[in-house]
């Protein structure tokens, strides 16, 4: 597909904003991050049901070993980062901002892997039903920030023919640059898993896509790319083009119906992290024990892309980079759009940590809660990518009338921010949605409940009036 049939389709793509790119951390190498003495593990880091612990205080636990799984089928199990002791098990505070039951693990430093773990035999001839299994077993999940089990993903009905894998290059939110640096430096690993997810769900084509901004990583994947029918597709640069169904509708044309996945209309989309992981426990045996966090902002002292174990403390990766410059005024983990400002830096890095941003006071704009003041400008309106109205999804969710979100349809909003972005009064729309999707939602399953009970009332009346 040439550049006139990636204009075109990038065409089709309605809203988003254009926030300052802020990659500051760009040209930094991937590397180590610290090695904890202590690590926190929260059993719930992924969409989908918590796990429940395998594992007792005083236990010795190994490097890779599974201490946590569910038997939900949307789950994925969490395992240990570190080898040594399991300390205590106990909620701590979590990144969400609720307190999360936890696996405390008190290193011995020596990083004594589990035993069993080891390369898989060649993954691109296996079943893709024993893909799954591994993908499943070694905690994958999609390391964009969505952290949906991707065992799940890879499980797409018989009815719904994958036609294309999207591999989502597409680093949208300012500051983050761990993708981009795994672009740079390690493309053959992302061909892999892409091509190990391909197999899984019997798709023909594997679509990269980067945005314009990243020349050079598109120049990397480039080279990487072998002569298979891998593509190398050119995004815009606009936020949030790294949305799934965004990325969808630029890359194939598709619109993924309201309340739908990709998988609807024929597509899968990973991040660029989630096919590195999968390669990696494909030729290491190693389950997900790390991620790549950028660290940047200008309240820390140095910028970095380091590849952390879960569950080390965010205040101890803030240290390794040289600590705080200044007084922080916000703590951000992820991006500054979507990512979850924290209340304390004793939160551990979890699957969903692409970032860990530190401003200071006076260099972020802090609102008001629950404000609200609409001058009905209808920007928010014309940015939104999904085709909503922002403005009257926060005034219902403002004033609680929750039954007036579904014509709206709040579920399909991906709370990407472009709204809260571009609104000229500074509108907390996010918050306000995030509010009326929960407020919306009880309110469903609450009615769904009163009609189950009044039909069974019903039916138990009848068949009463029958024996009479
Ligand atoms: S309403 Fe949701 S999808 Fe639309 S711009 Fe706002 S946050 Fe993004
Ligand atoms: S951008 Fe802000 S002020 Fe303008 S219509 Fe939307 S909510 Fe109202």
């Amino acid at each position: 597909m040439g550049w006139a049939d990636n204009l075109k389709r990038s065409l089709l793509v309605k809203g988003g904003v254009h926030p300052p790119a802020s990659k500051l951390a760009a040209g930094v190498k991937i590397s180590d991050g610290p090695k904890p003495k202590r690590v926190l593990i929260p059993l719930s880091q992924h969409v989908g049901a918590a796990c429940e612990p395998l594992v007792e205080k005083g236990d010795r636990v190994l490097l890779g070993q599974k201490i946590g799984d569910s038997d939900s089928y949307i789950s994925a199990p969490v395992h240990s980062s570190v080898s040594g002791e399991v300390t205590s098990i106990q909620r701590f505070p979590h990144p969400s901002g609720r307190d999360v039951l936890t696996v405390e693990i008190s290193s011995d430093g020596e990083d004594a892997p589990a035993p069993g773990l080891g390369p898989a035999p060649d993954p691109l001839s296996m079943e893709p039903g024993e893909i799954r299994r591994r993908v499943r077993e070694g905690g994958i999940v999609g390391l964009g920030g969505a952290v949906f089990p991707t065992h799940v993903k890879l499980s797409p009905p018989s009815d719904r023919p994958i036609e294309a894998v999207i591999v989502n290059g597409a680093e949208c939110e300012p500051f983050l640059t761990g993708d981009y640096r795994l672009m740079l430096e390690r493309g053959q690993d992302i061909i892999h898993g892409a091509r190990i997810i391909r197999r899984a769900v019997g798709a023909e084509r594997i679509i990269i896509a980067i945005e314009q901004t990243g020349p050079k990583a598109i120049a990397a994947m480039r080279e990487a790319v072998p002569d298979d029918g891998i593509e190398v597709f050119i995004l815009p640069g606009i936020y949030p083009q790294g949305a799934e169904k965004t990325l969808v509708k630029t890359v194939l044309g598709r619109e993924v119906p309201s309340g739908g996945l990709p998988m609807d209309v024929g597509a899968i989309v990973d991040n660029v992290g989630t096919c590195a992981a999968i390669s990696e426990l494909f030729l290491t045996g190693m389950p997900l024990t790390r991620r790549i966090v950028t660290v940047a902002g200008d309240g820390v002292a140095g910028r970095a892309n380091l590849e952390v174990r879960i569950g080390t403390v965010v205040r101890e990766v803030i240290d390794f980079c040289g600590g705080l410059s200044g007084d922080p005024g916000k703590v951000i983990l992820g991006g500054p759009m979507m990512g979850l400002a924290q209340y304390t830096m004793d939160v551990p890095v979890t699957k969903a940590t692409g970032g860990i941003l530190v401003f200071k006071k006076g260099s972020v704009f802090c609102e008001e809660p629950g404000h609200f003041s609409c001058i009905r400008c209808g920007r928010c309106v014309r940015r939104c990518p999904m085709n909503l109205r922002p403005y009257l999804l926060g005034s219902y969710s403002d004033a609680g009338m929750w039954d007036h979100l579904e014509d709206l349809y709040i579920n399909d909003c991906m709370e990407c921010g472009s709204c809260a972005y571009i609104c000229p009064t500074k509108n907390p729309l996010v918050q306000l949605i995030k509010v009326g999707k929960e407020g919306f939602n009880r309110r469903k399953r609450k009615m769904e409940a009163l009609a189950e009970k009044a039909s069974e009332e019903a039916e138990e009346k009848e068949n009463a009036g029958k024996t009479a």
